[in-house]
């Protein structure tokens, strides 16, 4: 059997989706609740069980458990069908063996040394001080068990001895970069040792290398924090920290903030911000800019009062600009402290409220150009022009483009024209400034492919009436035996309005007139899904119909059919019109007098 349908017959979907989405049961096999992909206040987005897919009905996206994962997680096809492989026990053939079995025991051993360090913090005697350092910082039991966060024991073979019983070579563990070579070649030595261990997690949640923070009162020697070398699986220019836990708050928040240090998405999850991820201080990169892309396409920096951290991000804002990202600020106010974490053990509304109130790049910029000038001074003004002018002239977009320049012209009493030529021509950044540069990724490290940006608050405008009532009256037929011969002896191919849906109708009666016309109706599904195989736009409406099937009831039929009656005799009506008006110009009689019949007919 085909592994994606050997998947999909053991995959419960409303499990699956469950998973992300609150559901409500709506009926036998039936669920209910609101949608990941777009903002709503009433539920819309409808799971059934039965059929083993999903459609919400206000923006129209639905499909089978793949393309729930794939929309959800930022996946593409392999990598959902690696995914729900695993969690049900389907053994899915990878391209490149040797190369992702490497990838994975080096990923097992991550995972165990993280169990390993957590229990030492949960459990050891010598982690005393470490349990007391973190619960002085109010990291609460809760919040470290959510990051995984452990201990390393102060020894120099604890975890190379814990590995080693587990059957792991010292080569393998060097590779997974835990520990280090003796000078003299001898053997290993443990890499973490008293530190208070983070684990760095991939966007999937699996654990690739650690972050190891300094014990208080450590000699002054020892580096705040080590990291993780770089190693097959751990990447530090494409690692965003917290990223797997931030996935669903930063769809339903339609961005996401970067902050700086991993205590700073711990403390933020704490003040319940959750739609963040760390950039371990570094500019951002384009890797990480591809994977954010998957789930965003507005980023927020944030800043304390002072800025600080401005300078530094100065290069990653500028890229991500020009990857296309709508870029806003999040500005800690002056009391708050200088980053979130500062904030959140202060006062976690202070950090709430930042987050929760962006503004424009260009506004940053701006005000941060003015603080303290004069701009009656000519000095003051040309030096805040030198500022803002060259992050002008990076807008890509002229209408926001524009909108600043006036902003600036107001600011500076200026003439817009005079800015506007002193911006010169602005350069293009389209075509070759998104993805001029390639990298190259290997098959299953999940970077390859960047989708388009998720509009979260999109919602497709209402279906016509009568596209409603075709799609509606398909979904009848399709759930309910009993109502199939009324429809089946009213419903006229042509009353439906596109071609998709008379396809579908045609589809459906070939079915019901080869003598099955009492087909089960996740029977009759099955068969049309199989008959549609390869056709997105039929699958869908099938989908959408199927669903909406289940949410009608027989007793609508006779409305339904006699509005698709009343409509397609309204379109008849005035092509008869139109024909009437044509042979009258041209004199024809007999024409004429046939179509007025033909109209009158009609009524
Ligand atoms: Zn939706």
């Amino acid at each position: 059997m085909d592994p994606k349908d050997e998947i999909k017959g053991r995959v419960d979907i409303a499990e699956l989706v469950g998973e992300y989405v609150p559901l409500k049961p709506a009926g036998p096999s039936r669920f209910r609740g609101l949608c990941p992909f777009h903002t709503e206040k009433t539920p819309s987005f409808h799971v059934s069980a039965d059929k083993q897919i999903w459609h919400c009905f206000g923006c129209n996206e639905g499909g089978d458990c793949f393309a729930f994962l794939m929309k959800i997680e930022g996946m593409d096809f392999p990598e959902a069908l690696l995914h729900l492989g695993k969690k049900v026990g389907v053994e899915v053939a990878r391209y490149d063996k040797t190369e992702t079995n490497e990838k994975r025991r080096l990923t097992e051993i991550n995972e165990l040394a993280a169990k390993y360090y957590r229990k030492v913090l949960l459990e050891s005697p010598l982690a005393q001080a470490a349990r007391e350092y973190l619960a002085k910082r109010g990291i609460s039991e809760t919040l470290a068990e959510t990051f995984g966060l452990g201990f390393a024991p102060d020894a120099w073979d604890s975890l190379t001895l814990f590995l080693g019983k587990r059957g792991f070579r010292p080569l393998e563990i060097e590779k997974a970069g835990l520990v280090l070579r003796r000078r003299d070649g001898t053997g290993i030595y443990d890499r973490f040792r008293s530190r208070i261990m983070v684990p760095l997690c991939d966007q999937h949640g699996n654990v690739v290398g650690f972050t190891g923070r300094v014990m208080p009162g450590a000699p002054d020697d020892s580096a705040k924090y080590m990291n993780s070398p770089e190693t097959p699986i751990y990447h530090k220019g494409r690692m965003l920290y917290g990223l797997h836990l931030a996935k669903q708050a930063i769809k339903r928040e339609g961005k996401v903030i970067i902050v700086e240090g991993n205590l700073d998405v711990i403390a933020s999850h704490k003040a319940a911000v959750e739609h963040v991820v760390g950039s371990s201080g570094t500019a951002l990169t384009e890797d990480q800019l591809a994977l954010l892309k998957r789930f965003t396409s507005t980023i927020v920096f944030s800043f304390d009062a002072d800025a600080a951290g401005f300078k530094a991000a100065q290069r990653g804002i500028a890229l991500a600009r020009q990857n296309g990202f709508d870029v806003r600020v999040a500005v800690l106010p002056a009391d708050a402290g200088k980053d979130p974490d500062d904030a959140v053990q202060k006062d976690p509304e202070l950090w709430r409220a930042a987050a929760a109130k962006t503004e424009p790049i260009m506004q940053y910029v701006i005000d941060r150009a003015v603080a303290g000038r004069d701009l009656t001074n000519v000095d003051d003004k040309r030096a805040v022009a030198a500022l803002v002018m060259p992050e002008l002239g990076q807008i890509k977009d002229v209408i926001e483009r524009e909108h600043w320049l006036q902003t600036v012209s107001d600011l500076l009493r200026t003439d817009i024209d005079v800015l506007r030529r002193a911006i010169g021509p602005t350069v293009s950044m389209g075509a070759e400034g998104q993805g001029s540069r390639r990298p190259e990724r290997s098959e299953d490290d999940g970077m390859s492919r960047s989708r388009g940006p998720v509009d979260t608050a999109r919602a497709t405008p209402r279906r016509s009436r009568e596209q409603q009532a075709a799609r509606s009256i398909l979904g009848i037929f399709l759930q309910d035996p009993a109502s199939r011969p009324l429809i089946v002896a009213a419903l006229e191919e042509r009353y439906l309005p596109d071609e998709t849906l008379r396809s579908l109708y045609r589809s459906a009666r070939e079915a019901y007139d080869s003598d099955q016309s009492d087909l089960a109706p996740t029977t009759l599904f099955s068969l049309l899904q199989a008959r549609f195989t390869g056709q997105d736009s039929e699958l869908s409406l099938l989908n959408e119909v199927a669903l909406l099937g289940e949410e009608l009831g027989a007793g609508q039929v006779k409305e339904l059919l006699d509005s698709l009656q009343s409509s397609d005799r309204d379109r008849r009506r005035k092509a008869i019109e139109a024909d009437m008006r044509q042979a009258e110009a041209s004199g024809d009689r007999e024409t004429v007098e046939k179509l007025i019949r033909e109209f009158n007919a009609l009524r």
